[in-house]
């Protein structure tokens, strides 16, 4: 049954009620109007407001801030993402220090399992990125040293100095046995196309680990926000009084009524924007999240009590069943004390589709081509910046989002876009 999420019993996130004010009350002008209360958004108004004294209004079609990082508690005391697990990682000191700003930070490594079929058709669970217990458990393989794993995988992997799409990327690096049992249908279900169909990028995002690091990243700065990732959105923004926030505002209704502003900082789908171009639409995945709350009973066995799976992320890479992974938040070390004490738990079935809120860009060259025609429109559009993971078409993780509006906002300020107010 599709339970979907309450919004009506979120806690945790005190709502200023001028948010919700459509546009009552806003001054004649601003310096900026942001289109987003996402990571770019928030990040422009912020950069705005600190280095140049400039008042923006920052409006969102939905009913909170955050963009798809948005957190709440949720009615059984649970911590748990809207839309879909978020985990922060980063190789990027100017992101570490920028969102240190904003939160107290958990240290946190993500691991994430896989349960999948030996070749005996039994259910193993294994480390994902694949590594030396992976083979082991899956292919009786008996390697036990990086040597090993190197020499397991050599006298399978193709060589290819430059594949060309997600399935030669995947099998230069794999070999046939871990490309079927960890990257081809998993790729499927989470795009409704096959590896091949895809750019290389997209599979390269995970690994093939030689060595015994089971960790799903390796950037050196790993950590989860101690008080959930609304809470860093909300420290961006809303104590400062030269940022103005207004939720379920689409500017695509309210346009031709939004105040004056030397600058506008569109963050949607770039599609959306130009749709009365007649260009073809951008292809997007979208996801949607079937939750169940399951309380053990006295009888319970498992061998995780209090727990419904061994970690936060349990993938299912095979075609037997048509969800993708699922999530249990009560493993994340940000949880409520409540929560971590709870009896219960609550879980995640997360299924891909192509209806819904965009999620992911679809990276391969057909739609690259056709970004690249929007870009062109973009490029040339007079008093808008088009910044973020929608507008840019681009498979951001979190740190290449706070990075890319980062950049953005140094260009746009060294480009005299926007004068200082002060
Ligand atoms: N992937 C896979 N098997 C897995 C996990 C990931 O084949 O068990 C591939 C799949 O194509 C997926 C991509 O790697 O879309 C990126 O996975 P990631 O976990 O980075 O996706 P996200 O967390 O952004 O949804």
């Amino acid at each position: 049954e599709w339970a979907g999420m309450d919004l009506s019993v979120r806690r945790g996130n005190d709502h200023d009620p001028s948010w919700f004010a459509g546009l009552n009350g806003l001054a004649d002008e601003y310096d900026m109007i942001i289109v987003g209360a996402g990571i770019s958004g928030c990040v422009f108004a912020e950069r705005g407001s600190k280095e140049l004294g400039l008042k923006s209004l920052i409006i969102d079609k939905r009913d909170h801030i955050g963009g798809n990082c948005y957190d709440f508690i949720n009615k059984h005391g649970f911590r748990v993402s809207q839309y879909g697990v978020h985990l922060f990682h980063t190789k990027f000191d100017r992101v570490w220090e920028y969102v240190n700003r904003f939160s107290d930070w958990i240290p946190y490594e993500h691991r994430v399992k896989g349960k999948v079929k030996d070749i005996r058709d039994e259910y193993q669970i294994v480390p994902i990125p694949p590594s030396q217990e992976t083979v082991n458990k899956l292919f009786d393989a008996n390697v036990h040293t990086e040597e090993e794993m190197e020499a397991w995988l050599d006298a399978r992997r193709s060589v290819n100095p430059d594949p060309k799409n997600g399935e030669e990327s995947a099998l230069t690096r794999s070999g046939p046995e871990l490309y079927e049992a960890i990257f081809k249908h998993y790729t499927h279900k989470q795009w409704d196309k096959w590896p091949e169909e895809l750019d290389a990028s997209v599979l390269a995002r995970i690994p093939v680990r030689t060595n015994r690091d089971d960790r799903y990243f390796s950037d050196q700065h790993q950590a989860l926000p101690k008080d959930g990732y609304t809470r860093i959105f909300e420290n961006m923004i809303m104590s400062d009084p030269n940022i103005t926030v207004r939720l379920n505002v689409d500017f695509f209704e309210q346009r031709a009524a939004l105040p004056k502003c030397g600058l506008t900082v569109f963050t949607g789908p770039i599609d959306a924007y130009y749709a009365s171009q007649g260009l073809p639409k951008l292809e997007y995945r979208s996801l949607r999240f079937f939750e169940e709350y399951h309380e053990p009973d006295a009888s319970d066995k498992s061998p995780h009590p209090g727990f419904y799976q061994p970690c936060l992320q349990l993938n299912y890479p095979g075609p037997e069943v048509d969800f993708t992974r699922i999530v249990e938040y009560k493993h994340k070390p940000n949880q409520p004390a409540e929560a971590k004490q709870s009896k219960g738990t609550v879980i995640f079935k997360e299924y891909s589709c192509d209806v819904g809120e965009p999620y992911y860009p679809v990276p391969n060259p057909a739609n690259r081509e056709l970004y690249e025609r929007y870009q062109a429109l973009a490029k040339d559009e007079p008093g808008v910046c088009f910044v973020g993971r929608l507008a840019s078409y681009k498979y951001f993780n979190m740190d290449q989002a706070f990075l890319n509006a980062l950049e953005c906002w140094d260009e746009v300020k060294a480009g005299g876009k926007v004068a200082a107010r002060t």
